[in-house]
């Protein structure tokens, strides 16, 4: 059986924009999921702590037939191929891939909440997002993604990246 998760990227070490374009390569080369939309990338003014570049952010629409925990280990591990060090919930980061949404479902372990506790709060996350899932209805809130984009202030500012 296939399921539809969400996925929210983000990196703002290196060339953070290709770093983004390979995770999304790479979930693509995965044999048990699919890209099946991806949104645009987006430059956004870090949260929290302020000292360290600007991340590039984008959000992807995945099939898969892993578990929701499957799916999580499957991130990390792409994750671990980038190298990534944790610095620190705030911190600069290779490449961050987070899931959103798993077929809308409500779940809570040691290692995994669904959907993602902050992504109502983080501009970074729902303006990319809104780009592919703007009438996916948030679970929790039972709000449209694009719903969720309107009620937040417009800073910390993030901005379309430039194509050319
Ligand atoms: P961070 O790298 O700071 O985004 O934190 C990653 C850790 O958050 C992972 O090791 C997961 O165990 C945990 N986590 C909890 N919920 C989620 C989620 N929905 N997506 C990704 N990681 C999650």
């Amino acid at each position: 059986m296939t399921h539809k998760a969400l996925i929210g990227i983000g990196s703002n070490l290196g060339l953070a924009a290709e770093n983004c374009e390979k995770a999304i390569s790479f979930l693509n080369n995965s044999e048990s999921l699919q890209v099946t939309a991806h949104s645009s990338l987006y430059q956004s003014e870090p949260v929290g702590k302020k000292d360290q570049p600007w991340f590039v952010n984008g959000a992807v629409e995945v099939s898969t037939s892993l578990n929701p925990e499957q799916l999580l280990q499957h991130l990390l591990n792409i994750e671990n191929q980038f190298g990534r060090k944790r610095k620190g919930k705030w911190g600069p980061r290779i490449i961050d891939l987070d899931i959103l949404d798993y077929d809308g479902k409500i779940f809570n372990s040691e290692t995994l909440t669904l959907p993602h506790p902050e992504m109502t709060q983080r501009r970074f996350v729902l303006e990319p997002l809104s780009e592919i899932a703007g009438s996916t209805i948030h679970p929790l809130e039972k709000k449209t993604i694009l719903d969720l984009l309107k009620e937040l202030p417009q800073k910390p500012l993030v901005k379309k990246l430039d194509a050319s």
